[in-house]
């Protein structure tokens, strides 16, 4: 057999992309002049590419996925053993793998109870959704089914998941939108929407949610959906005093609570879950990336026993179950990964250095603010940071989106691989994101922070 394609020839690999792959969230116009950039390897937490070149991935995997980090072989032996004995059987069924992992997972979140297995954080999303959806039908004769989410918020890429997207750039061209979903104001106190600061702001963002339910109708609102830090609309923690008073809202209100762990979960905060941060007790849970590390395509969406009970109390109605179903969350290579990447974590005591090197990073870009002027915040949680940009500190205008990504292509050039917000939030695509893998060492951050300064430098001269 003659394959068309020769593997170990660059120039034939980077054809091949060119001419057929079409890539993700990225305009191809320049690859016309420029070569497509290929991956071809991974340890620990550095990449090479095609050329040889070696990168430290400060954004494990590009989009905060790759927790453990690269060349995983435990993983990958257990991946295939598995798949060996068992790859795949539709979920209306159950696997050992994902029945190890289901409990595995439930113990580290106190009050979950039952794991929906699916294969993408939007696909998860849609699970959530659904349930509340369900739920508003079961319960309140279809009437409590508005899902409010919040600005800059990001639940993935579906119609109904941007129609619950606070990032208007990702929207636009792509309606009409899902009905029924309704945004809250984001509780960014450095993009302050009101005159106060700490806790004080905190709840005042918070009370924000309360007069957007009283205003649609409490008996309209079903459900609210939440990051526990925004992540791609610019690396946003809550300030102090924002989940006591979600949390208090949403229980005065009767609405389900859905947290969105899609980058937080397993681990990039420090904590399992990020929501574990701030003493939130939510309804729904959903996850994705860094639940198996991207060595399996894996995502879950946990509820309550609560929940779960809501879909089972009568079954003689033909409807009440929950009729939804994920081909690939049949997929038995999921769980085992994400069996091995959880032993992984807890073995090598990854949230302890994530919160470490998390520390880490914040004070290595607070001794760079001192320096470079056009630093005007920053912000984070564990290995979960970013450092917002500005033309003038004082007026806190953004700085314009082609200098950001200079920054982020001079550290490109210099061996680093960081991300930025990205066509996210109109005039706002300005915060440099940093999410190594929760492996990274002292050394490691100080490269990353160290390619940065050089990087203003050399953008801003
Ligand atoms: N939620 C959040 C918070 C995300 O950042 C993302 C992806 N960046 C998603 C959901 C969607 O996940 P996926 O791309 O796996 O569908």
């Amino acid at each position: 057999m003659t394959l068309p394609l020769n593997a170990n020839d660059p120039c034939a690999v980077i054809e091949a992309d060119r001419a057929h792959v079409w890539h993700h969230l990225i305009q191809h116009k320049p690859f016309e002049t420029v070569d497509p950039k290929i991956i071809v390897e991974g340890k620990g937490l550095r990449v090479w590419d095609i050329a040889g070149k070696e990168h430290i991935d400060g954004v494990s995997g590009g989009v905060w996925t790759v927790n453990v980090g690269y060349g995983r072989e435990r993983i990958a032996d257990a991946v295939r053993d598995q798949l060996v004995k068992l790859n795949f059987f539709a979920g209306a069924q159950g696997s050992i793998p994902g029945a190890r992992f289901a409990e595995a997972l439930v113990a580290k979140m106190p009050g979950m109870s039952r794991v929906y297995y699916a294969n993408s954080g939007s696909e998860a999303n849609e699970k959530g959704f659904k349930m509340i959806r369900q739920i508003a039908h079961k319960r309140h004769g279809g009437r409590k089914n508005k899902i409010l989410y919040r600005e800059r918020d990001y639940h993935g890429t579906t119609i109904a998941c941007l129609s619950a997207g606070g990032q208007e750039e990702r929207n636009m061209q792509y309606g009409p939108m899902t009905p029924a979903f309704v945004p809250v104001p984001h509780c960014l106190e450095y993009r302050a929407q009101w005159d106060l600061s700490g806790e004080e702001y905190g709840q005042r963002a918070a009370d924000a949610i309360e007069e957007v339910i009283l205003r649609e109708g409490p008996d309209t609102v079903g459900g609210l959906c939440l990051e526990p830090v925004t992540a791609g609309g610019g690396v946003i923690p809550p300030p102090p005093g924002y989940w006591p008073r979600v949390q208090e809202i949403c229980r005065k209100y009767d609405v389900l609570l859905m947290i969105d762990e899609v980058v937080c979960g397993v681990g990039r905060t420090g904590t399992w879950f990020g929501y574990q941060n701030y003493g939130i007790e939510p309804d729904i849970v959903t996850m994705a990336k860094g639940v198996a590390s991207g060595y399996a395509a894996i995502s879950c969406c946990v509820t309550t026993e609560a929940v779960f009970e809501m879909f089972k109390d009568d079954p003689d109605d033909p409807l009440n179950y929950f009729r939804d179903i994920s081909t690939f969350g049949g997929c038995t290579a999921g769980p085992a990964a994400a069996l091995e990447n959880m032993a992984i974590i807890e073995e090598e005591g990854l949230l302890e250095n994530t919160v470490a090197m998390g520390e880490r990073v914040i004070a290595n870009l607070e001794a760079l603010s001192d320096k470079h002027a056009v630093i005007g915040d920053v912000r984070g949680k564990g290995l979960f940071c970013g450092a917002e940009l500005v033309a003038d500190r004082a007026t806190k205008e953004p700085m314009d989106e082609g200098r950001v990504k200079a920054v982020v292509a001079d550290c490109m050039q210099q061996g680093v691989i960081i991300g930025c917000t990205n066509r996210s939030v109109p005039g706002f695509n300005n915060t440099l994101c940093l999410s190594p893998p929760l492996i990274a060492t002292a050394d490691d951050i100080d490269a990353i922070t160290g390619a940065i300064d050089g990087a203003l430098s050399r953008v801003m001269a």
